[in-house]
């Protein structure tokens, strides 16, 4: 009785393992690699264990999750590559692949959608607005293409959707999102809350001063945004955002299990102290 519930419990999981192990020993397919060499030039420049883990992981996701192509949108492999590749940065030192993820769906460009907003009357507005992604806990992420294509080619701005996205996912996976992603350890779990809770009110503090700083203000809208805009900045401008926010640094990269600022080489970052 006990060993056929541990096969019950267990059979999926190793059957998942397994099948993973396979899809793994795959080699990258040369047109995968050509569109990471075209349309995300910071892929090379990567050292090259990170690269391979993000082309297993990025294979892994490609095989088990659908990508739905939206308002006429065709889907491509080229579109499929380039979001798997960038989702896997968060998964580098993580375990499982977005699990809770069912679909991903993807726009040719900004999408709008009415969402009702409360106004202070106490009426409820219907409100269009006008989308470059979304993440549901449901498990379904929606993206922009031309936003994805955007965010791959200027890997130092800031901006980065499909990070966003995928980060608000792993956010879900512990329930409503809520800025805290599932950690092992107690002790950890509670000094992520804490830093973080510091750092959302200062933001919010200086905000409210009229003080801009490098955290855009729409982190400030709640703790799941602040997460997400967060891990933005940790993987595309962490020599910034180590400088001016340390203690929030060492949480992601304590999170995410990587040091962003450990792939820049040496003549970016001295470029990069100078401005
Ligand atoms: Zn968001």
């Amino acid at each position: 009785m006990a060993l056929s519930a541990a096969a019950w419990l267990w059979g999926p999981l190793a059957w998942r393992l397994w099948r993973r192990a396979n899809i793994r020993r795959q080699p990258f397919p040369p047109p995968w690699r050509e569109t990471l060499r075209r349309r995300m030039p910071a892929f090379a420049r990567l050292p090259a264990d990170v690269q391979l883990r993000l082309k297993k992981h990025a294979q892994v996701l490609l095989a088990e999750k659908p990508f739905i192509g939206c308002a006429g949108l065709q889907v491509t492999d080229e579109m499929r590559v380039l979001v798997a590749v960038q989702a896997s940065l968060l998964l580098l030192r993580r375990r499982g692949h977005f699990d809770s993820l069912r679909q991903v769906l993807i726009y040719p460009g900004a999408f709008v959608v009415n969402r009702q907003a409360p106004d202070p009357a106490g009426l409820v507005r219907e409100e269009r607005q006008a989308l470059v992604g979304e993440s549901w806990q449901q498990g379904q992420v929606i993206l922009s293409w031309d936003d994805v294509l955007a965010g791959a080619a200027d890997p130092h701005d800031g901006r980065n959707v499909v990070i966003h996205e995928f980060a608000h996912q792993l956010d879900q996976e512990s329930g409503a999102a809520n800025g805290a992603p599932w950690q092992s350890g107690a002790a950890a779990r509670a000094r992520w809350a804490r830093v973080m809770a510091a750092e959302f009110q200062t933001l919010q503090q200086q905000l409210g001063q009229g003080v801009e700083g490098l955290i855009e203000p729409y982190a400030a809208t709640n703790a799941a945004e602040f997460f997400a805009v967060l891990s933005e900045l940790f993987f595309e401008k962490p020599l910034e955002l180590a400088s001016a926010h340390g203690a929030l640094y060492a949480e992601l990269r304590s999170l995410y299990g990587v040091d962003p600022l450990s792939w820049m080489n040496t003549s970016a970052t001295s470029s990069a102290l100078k401005h």
